[in-house]
C-alpha cells in the first residue's frame, strides 16, 4: 500500500496537525532547503525521499521534531484518534463529496484518515450508542485505528484487495469482493445502513468463498438516496469505501383498487403471524449452497417497472414500496426454484397465498407468492429448476401471476438482476 502525498496533506489537516510544509506549485526540493536553511539532504532524510521530484499538495516535514506524517502506510506506528465529541455529525459532509477539484496524480483508491468517530451519512433516527463505563470503573480499552476512507472501486486493506461496485441503484444486490491472504478473516459492515429502513442494518458479516476469491452480498434499500459506505476490517486496519448511488427517480404512485373481498386480506388476523414467519426466516445466515446461475421461475417476462413500484392498496393507504416483480402466468404454470436451497416456507396464508420461500445461504432467499398449489414441504431440499408449485390468484392478488421476490438480508432486490447470473 502507498500512501499518496494528497492522501497526507488531508490526513495531516483533517487530524489538526500543523508545521509541516505542504508543497506548493514551483517549489522544488532546492528551493524549500535554501528556504529553510536546510541541505537536500537533510529533506531527502526527514522524509525517506526516494526521488527529488515533488507533488503539489505533497507535506514535508522541515524538521525533525515534527510528528511523521500519520496516514505514512506503517501498521505498527501509534496513531492519534481524536475524541468523539470531535466529530460533528450533523454537518460532516458524506466523503464523496470531498473530492478535490484538482487532485495531483493519484492512483484510485487514495486515501483520506478520519477519526474513528466519523460518520458520514447522519443517522438520526439511531439513538445514541450507550456511553462507555466511566475510566475508573474500567481499564481502558485499546483506541480503535483510525478509519481510512478510500474513493474508488478497487483499493486495499490490510493486503487484502477489496472491490466494490462503481455505482449502484436502490434495490440492486450488489456483492463487496475480497481477494489475498487475509480475505477470509476480514469484517465487513454497512454503516450507511443505520438510520434506514432496513433488517439487521449494520451487521459485522464474515465473507465466503474459496481458493482466494470471499464476497459479501449487500443491497441497496428501496427509497434509498444517500451513497453506500461499506466497512472493511482486516487486521488492525479499517477502510471505508463509498459507492455512489445513481439517482433513480421512483414512479409515480399506483393506486390499486383493491376488491374489498381481496382488500379485507390486509386487515386479516393472521397477517402479522404471517410477516413475523417470514421476518424470522429472514434472519438465517448459512453458507451459500448455489453453484450455478439463477435461473427463471416461469418462462414468461415480468411486468416492466412492477418491482420497486410504488403504491396504495386502498384509497388514502400508506405508499409502500412492491417488493417483488410480476410475472403474469397462466393458472396452473408450473414454478421453478431460481437456484439450490432450502424450502424453509411452504404453506397458505392471508397476504402472500399460497407461499414457498427457499433460503439459499449467504442470507440470500427467494419468495413465490399467490400459488394455487404448492409441491414442495419445509425443510426439502431443492435443485435450480426443481417444479415448488403453480401459480395462482391466492392471498392479496387480482388475477394468476407469481409474485417473485429474491431477498439479500431480507430487503428485496430487483429479481430480474438475478436472472441467467452467477451471483454475486
Ligand atoms: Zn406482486
Amino acid at each position: 500500500m502507498k500512501a499518496t502525498p494528497f492522501a497526507l496533506a488531508l490526513s495531516l489537516s483533517l487530524l489538526g496537525l500543523s508545521g509541516a510544509y505542504t508543497v506548493q506549485k514551483g517549489d522544488t526540493l532546492y528551493s524549500l532547503a535554501r528556504a529553510n536553511n536546510l541541505k537536500v539532504e537533510d529533506l531527502r532524510r526527514l522524509n525517506n525521499l526516494s526521488s527529488d521530484s515533488l507533488a503539489v499538495g505533497q507535506v514535508l516535514r522541515l524538521s525533525a521534531s515534527e510528528a511523521l506524517p500519520p496516514a505514512a502506510p506503517n501498521p505498527g506506528t501509534p496513531v492519534p484518534v481524536l475524541p468523539k465529541t470531535s466529530a460533528p455529525k450533523s454537518s460532516t459532509q458524506p466523503p464523496a463529496t470531498r473530492q478535490p477539484t484538482k487532485p495531483p496524480p493519484a492512483p484510485s483508491g487514495f486515501t483520506l484518515t478520519l477519526p474513528s468517530a466519523f460518520s458520514p451519512v447522519p443517522s438520526p433516527a439511531i439513538p445514541a450508542p450507550p456511553k462507555p463505563a466511566p475510566a475508573s470503573a474500567a481499564p481502558e480499552s485499546p483506541p480503535r485505528p483510525p478509519v481510512m476512507v478510500r474513493v474508488g472501486s478497487s483499493f486495499e486493506v490490510g493486503g487484502v484487495r477489496v472491490t466494490l461496485p462503481e455505482q449502484l441503484s436502490m434495490g440492486d444486490a450488489f456483492s463487496v469482493k475480497l481477494t489475498g491472504k487475509g480475505a477470509q478473516g476480514a469484517a465487513v459492515r454497512f454503516p450507511s445502513e443505520l438510520g434506514e429502513d432496513v433488517r439487521q442494518p449494520d451487521e459485522t458479516l464474515t465473507p465466503y468463498g474459496a481458493a482466494g476469491v470471499y464476497v459479501v452480498p449487500g443491497r441497496v434499500v428501496l427509497g434509498k438516496t444517500t451513497p453506500v459506505i461499506v466497512e472493511i476490517v482486516v487486521g488492525g486496519e479499517v477502510v471505508r469505501g463509498i459507492i455512489p448511488l445513481r439517482p433513480k427517480p421512483g414512479g409515480p404512485v399506483v393506486q390499486l383498487h383493491l376488491s374489498p373481498r381481496v382488500a379485507a386480506k390486509l386487515t386479516d388476523p393472521g397477517k402479522a403471524a404471517e410477516d413475523a414467519m417470514v421476518n424470522k426466516a429472514y434472519l438465517s445466515r448459512g453458507l451459500p449452497i448455489w453453484t450455478k446461475p439463477f435461473a427463471a421461475a416461469v418462462p414468461n417476462p415480468p411486468i416492466p417497472g412492477s418491482f420497486g413500484q410504488s403504491r396504495t392498496y386502498t384509497p388514502g393507504s400508506p405508499v409502500t414500496y412492491h417488493y417483488g416483480a410480476d410475472y403474469p402466468a397462466k393458472l396452473g404454470t408450473p414454478i421453478r426454484a431460481v437456484n439450490d436451497g432450502t424450502v424453509v416456507i411452504a404453506g397458505l396464508y392471508p397476504v402472500r397465498g399460497g407461499l414457498v420461500m427457499i433460503d439459499h445461504g449467504g442470507g440470500v432467499s427467494s419468495l413465490y407468492f399467490h400459488q394455487s398449489k404448492i409441491l414442495v414441504k419445509v425443510g426439502q431440499s431443492v435443485k435450480r429448476g426443481d417444479v415448488i408449485g403453480q401459480v395462482g390468484t391466492t392471498g392479496i392478488s387480482e388475477g394468476p401471476h407469481l409474485h417473485l421476490e429474491i431477498r439479500v438480508r431480507g430487503e428485496a432486490t430487483q429479481p430480474a438482476d438475478w436472472i441467467n447470473r452467477l451471483w454475486p
